[in-house]
């Protein structure tokens, strides 16, 4: 049995840079690991001899020492027994050896036993790309199993990086611990990373190539920082709706077309409002569209007869082949709360009463998706009793209730009994707010669309149809003042302001 060296559990610092690199050499090497050891660090990885040679003046903390052949096709992380000889002469506690299942000068199994046999106490990291050679290694015993060649080899270049799911796969497997390596950029990563039960996580250029960092920060402020406008479409059954905003989401353009009557004539309008509005300083593009979307893609996952043949179209494909813009696609409904949110900073329910019930919810600031964005079709909730045959294809959905269509068809067949009528419909609406309230937990209320036509006397109702449901109902209850823009100008403004920081 060997007794190497141990790391404690922790962040392992990896102080590298190439030639061509501005912090290039050993000195600047030493000091970006002196930083990492006063600031926490539990070892260090380091390039080359010399650069171990350097640091070792310069801490205590154990170094991972590691050559790098670059002119080899196959393994080229510590490859010979002389690389080994040398990082160890210089002060490494360890050795990282490429262990992938690729071509090398000199078989692992006899690095491996020089190691053993000639250095008492010098620990091994076993550098592997995938699961397989995890499970070749464990063979050889090493010391520590590293993730760090997951994504450089051939056979690995489409695991996701950083590759989370390698360590729960290596940990299933072995005893060894596991060391997570290889494109850790941010902090949460390397959380993730000890959650999924690595023994310690490295990070190199995230925290010592100043280059990358100031990268990281220019592509986040690039878009932004020089005047930019927006461009936001909302697409109904009746009409498209386009609007331009520039930075201070002031409105520069707009305007109102009919919705054309194919698919065909339906697209070639969309580009035809877009070439008319986009211009060299249009960075941005959302489209709110009627029917369901799935907001990672951007595809129409369900559409009415009004958009015919809707369903399957790619639009943030379409969109950004086009114009090479980041396109933000979602619901009309979610976008046109977020239109209200803007104006109240609250989190809502946004509700929308036309030929349906629309509804879109904002949590924490943001347009609550759910996994597809389908989240908010509050209007497919079953009401009691009711039995009524919806578009969706279900039976008793609320909005075959709430809906405007119905509203109206009601007060004018029954022109003698409109106080019961409201009552009968601000009780259902009150309800359906509670339903939606007991799963989300908003703050206020919006209801626009038709209703507000009615007046402020059906508003006071409906609050006072939710009071009477319960006591711990609080929560007002507006009518909405966003406007038949709020679609347009949500997506227009929702595509720059919750902008995704970029892995
Ligand atoms: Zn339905």
């Amino acid at each position: 049995m060997h007794s190497s060296k141990k790391l404690k559990r922790g962040l392992i610092v990896s102080c590298q840079a190439e030639k061509n690199e501005p912090l290039y050499g050993s000195e600047n090497m030493a000091l970006l690991a002196y930083a990492a050891e006063i600031s926490g660090a539990i070892g260090i990885r380091a390039l080359t001899a010399k650069d171990v040679y350097e640091i070792r003046k310069k801490v205590s903390l154990p170094i991972i020492g590691i050559t790098k052949d670059r002119k080899s096709n196959g393994a080229f992380i510590t490859i010979r027994k002389k690389d080994i000889d040398e990082l160890v002469n210089a002060g490494a506690d360890f050795v990282a050896i490429d262990c992938t299942d690729r071509e090398r000068p000199e078989p692992l199994k006899e690095l491996f036993e020089h190691i053993r046999n000639t250095y008492e106490g010098l620990g091994i990291v076993a550098d592997i790309s995938n699961l397989k050679e995890a499970k070749e290694v464990v063979k050889l015993n090493p010391d520590y199993i590293s993730t760090t060649l997951s994504g450089y080899t051939s056979y690995t270049k489409n695991r996701d990086k950083p590759d989370l799911n390698l360590i729960s796969e290596i940990v299933k497997i072995t005893n060894i611990p596991v060391i997570a390596e290889g494109n850790y950029v941010y902090p949460k990563q390397a959380r993730q990373a000890i959650l999924n039960g690595a023994y310690s996580v490295v990070v190199g250029g995230a925290i010592t190539r100043p280059q990358q960092i100031t990268d990281r920060f220019n592509r986040a402020i690039r878009n932004v920082l020089n005047d930019f406008n927006s461009i936001g479409i909302d697409l109904g059954g009746t009409h498209i709706r386009i609007i331009k905003l520039n930075s201070k989401k002031e409105i520069l353009d707009k305007e109102i077309v009919k919705t054309p009557e194919t698919k065909e004539l339906i697209l070639k309008k969309l580009f035809e409002l877009t070439d008319k509005y986009i211009d060299k300083n249009t960075k941005f593009l959302g489209i709110a569209t009627a029917g369901r979307v799935n907001v990672k893609n951007g595809e129409i996952i369900f559409a009415s007869k009004n958009l015919p043949d809707w369903i399957g179209m790619k639009l943030k494909e379409v969109f950004e082949k086009k114009y090479s813009l980041d396109v933000n696609v979602s619901n009309d409904a979610n976008f046109a709360a977020y239109s209200q949110y803007l104006q109240t900073k609250k989190d809502l329910l946004y509700i929308t009463v036309g030929t349906g019930i629309g509804s879109g919810i904002i949590i924490d600031g943001k347009i609550c998706n759910g996994v597809n964005g389908n989240s908010g079709e509050i209007g497919h909730i079953i009401y009691p009793m009711n039995n009524n045959p919806c578009t969706c294809g279900k039976n008793g959905c609320i909005e075959t209730l709430l809906s405007g269509k119905n509203l109206w068809k009601n007060l004018e067949e029954n022109t003698e009994q409109k106080d019961k009528i409201f009552d009968d419909y601000s009780e259902k609406m009150a309800w359906l707010i509670d339903v939606v309230k007991n799963t989300i937990d908003f703050e206020e209320v919006y209801i626009g669309g038709v209703l507000p036509r009615y007046g402020e006397f059906l508003i006071n109702l409906i609050n006072e149809k939710y009071r009477n449901l319960s006591e711990i109902n609080k929560e007002n209850i507006f009518y909405s003042n966003v406007g038949e823009l709020a679609g347009a100008y949500g997506a227009a403004v929702y595509s720059f302001e919750k902008w995704e920081e970029e892995l």
